[in-house]
C-alpha cells in the first residue's frame, strides 16, 4: 500500500491525540446522534456555543472563521506539498442579500488565490449564490415569471464575475455538484460559462457524480463535444444518497442513483479511465478517499507517462480527512489539494453534521484512519 501512517507531517502529537479522539467518538453511531440532538437542542435555546468550539470537531473540519484565519492551517500543508481550496461552509443561502454576500465571499478567495501559490483553485456552491427553486424551476423545463427572470440574470451575473476573476487570477474555479433535480439547470448556467472561459486553458471545472445512473455517458458526451474548449472536471461519487432516494420515492419515480455500490464504483473507475485517457488536453480531479481507486490511478499514470506528477492530474480529500492518502500522495510528487471548509461555527453546522454523520456511517474508513492515527502517535513515542 502507498501510505504511509507517517504522513501526518503538518500535525503535532497534541493535535493527533485530539483527532484520534474525535474519530473514536465518530466510530460510535449513537454517540454522533446523541451529540447531533444536544447540539440541535443547543442551538434552538440559543445557548453560546462559540466558547466551546474546540470540543465540537469544528477544527478538525474547518480551517478557520474567514478567509484569513485560514492562512494558518494552508500553509502548514503547503509547506509540504498539499495545497488548498477555500470553500465557504454556508449551506444556508435562502435570499438576495444572502447570495451577494456569499458572492463577495467567493470572489474574496479568489483574490486570496491570485497571490498565493498555496491556493490553485476556487470552488462555490451553485446554490450559495443563487436560490435551489430557481435551479430546479429550469430544471423542470417550466417558466420563470418577470421577477424570477431578473433573479436568474443575477445568478448568471455572479457565476460571470467569479470565472472571470479566476481567468485573471490565474487559477480554476470548480463549480460543485448538488441534488440531481437541480443540476439540469445549474449545467444551463455552467456549461457555456466552460466554454467561453476554458479556450486557452481550463478556468471553469465542473462536477460530475458518479453514484448517478447514466453519468459516464454524460461525461462520454462531454468529453467528445469539447472540440473548441478544454474540458474540466471534478470526479465524485456523489454525496446526496439518501435524499436523492427519498426524493424519487416520494415522486414515486426510480432513484437516479445507481442500485448497488458495485454500480457506482464501475461508472466511477470508468470516468477515471476516459479522464485519464484525455490528460493531454482536459484537467481531471480526482476527488475520492477510496483507496483502490487511488493507487489504481496512481499505477495507471506510473505506467503511462512514468510519473505520479502530471499539471492536469490533482487528486483532492476534505480537510481533517484521509490525510494519510494525501500527504503520502504529496510526497511521491502528486498535485494534490485538500477542500478546506471554512466559516463562523454557526453557519458551519450543517458541513459539520455532514461530516458526523459520514465518517459513523463509513466504518471501514474511519477504523483505517483510527489505525493510521494510533500507529503514527506510537511511532512518535518510540522515537521520543
Ligand atoms: C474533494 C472532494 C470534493 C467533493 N465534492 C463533492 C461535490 O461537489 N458534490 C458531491 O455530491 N459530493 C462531493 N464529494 C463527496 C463525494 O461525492 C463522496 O460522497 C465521498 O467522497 C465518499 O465517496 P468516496 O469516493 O470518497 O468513497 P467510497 O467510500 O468508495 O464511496 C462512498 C460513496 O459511494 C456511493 N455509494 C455508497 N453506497 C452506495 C450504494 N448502495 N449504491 C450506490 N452508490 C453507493 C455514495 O456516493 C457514497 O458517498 C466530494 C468529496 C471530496 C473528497
Amino acid at each position: 500500500m502507498i501510505f504511509k501512517a507517517s504522513r501526518y507531517p503538518h500535525k503535532s502529537s497534541r493535535a493527533l491525540r485530539a483527532s484520534l479522539l474525535l474519530f473514536q467518538l465518530l466510530s460510535y453511531p449513537v454517540l454522533v446522534w446523541l451529540a447531533l440532538v444536544l447540539w440541535k437542542f443547543l442551538c434552538y435555546v440559543r445557548f453560546p456555543i462559540s466558547p466551546f468550539i474546540r470540543f465540537t470537531g469544528y477544527y478538525q473540519f474547518c480551517a478557520g472563521k474567514d478567509v484569513a484565519s485560514c492562512q494558518v492551517a494552508t500553509s502548514r500543508m503547503a509547506a509540504f506539498n498539499v495545497k488548498s481550496v477555500l470553500d465557504y461552509a454556508n449551506e444556508h443561502a435562502k435570499k438576495e442579500s444572502d447570495f451577494e454576500e456569499n458572492l463577495n465571499v467567493i470572489l474574496s478567495t479568489i483574490y486570496a488565490a491570485a497571490n498565493n501559490d498555496a491556493y490553485p483553485f476556487a470552488v462555490l456552491k451553485p446554490t450559495a449564490i443563487g436560490a435551489f427553486s430557481l435551479y430546479e424551476k429550469r430544471s423542470n423545463g417550466l417558466e420563470f415569471n418577470t421577477a424570477e427572470l431578473a433573479a436568474w440574470e443575477r445568478i448568471k451575473k455572479r457565476l460571470e464575475a467569479c470565472a472571470t476573476s479566476a481567468a485573471n487570477s490565474g487559477i480554476v474555479l470548480m463549480i460543485d455538484a448538488e441534488e440531481s433535480w437541480i443540476q439540469l439547470g445549474v449545467d444551463a448556467l455552467v456549461l457555456p460559462l466552460m466554454e467561453a472561459h476554458n479556450k486557452k486553458r481550463v478556468v471553469v471545472a465542473i462536477t460530475i457524480q458518479l453514484y448517478l445512473k447514466g453519468a459516464f455517458d454524460y461525461f462520454k458526451q462531454l468529453t467528445a463535444e469539447a472540440t473548441t474548449y478544454f474540458l474540466g472536471v471534478k470526479l465524485v461519487r456523489g454525496a446526496y444518497m439518501e435524499k436523492e432516494r427519498k426524493h424519487a420515492q416520494l415522486l414515486g419515480s426510480p432513484s437516479p442513483v445507481c442500485d448497488t455500490k458495485a454500480q457506482t464504483d464501475q461508472q466511477y473507475r470508468q470516468a477515471l479511465v476516459l479522464a485519464l485517457e484525455n490528460l493531454d488536453t482536459n484537467l481531471c480531479i480526482v476527488a475520492t478517499h477510496n483507496e483502490t481507486d487511488i493507487e489504481w490511478v496512481k499505477q495507471y499514470v506510473e505506467k503511462e507517462i512514468g510519473r505520479l506528477q502530471h499539471k492536469n492530474l490533482w487528486f483532492s480529500q476534505l480537510y481533517g480527512m484521509r490525510d494519510f492518502i494525501s500527504f503520502s500522495l504529496a510526497e511521491q510528487g502528486a498535485n494534490v489539494l485538500k477542500y478546506v471548509p471554512f466559516g463562523p461555527l454557526q453557519q458551519s453546522i450543517p458541513y459539520l453534521t455532514r461530516r458526523a454523520i459520514e465518517n459513523s456511517a463509513v466504518k471501514v474508513q474511519t477504523a483505517r484512519e483510527l489505525h493510521m492515527l494510533k500507529q503514527e502517535l506510537s511511532r512518535r513515542n518510540a522515537n521520543a
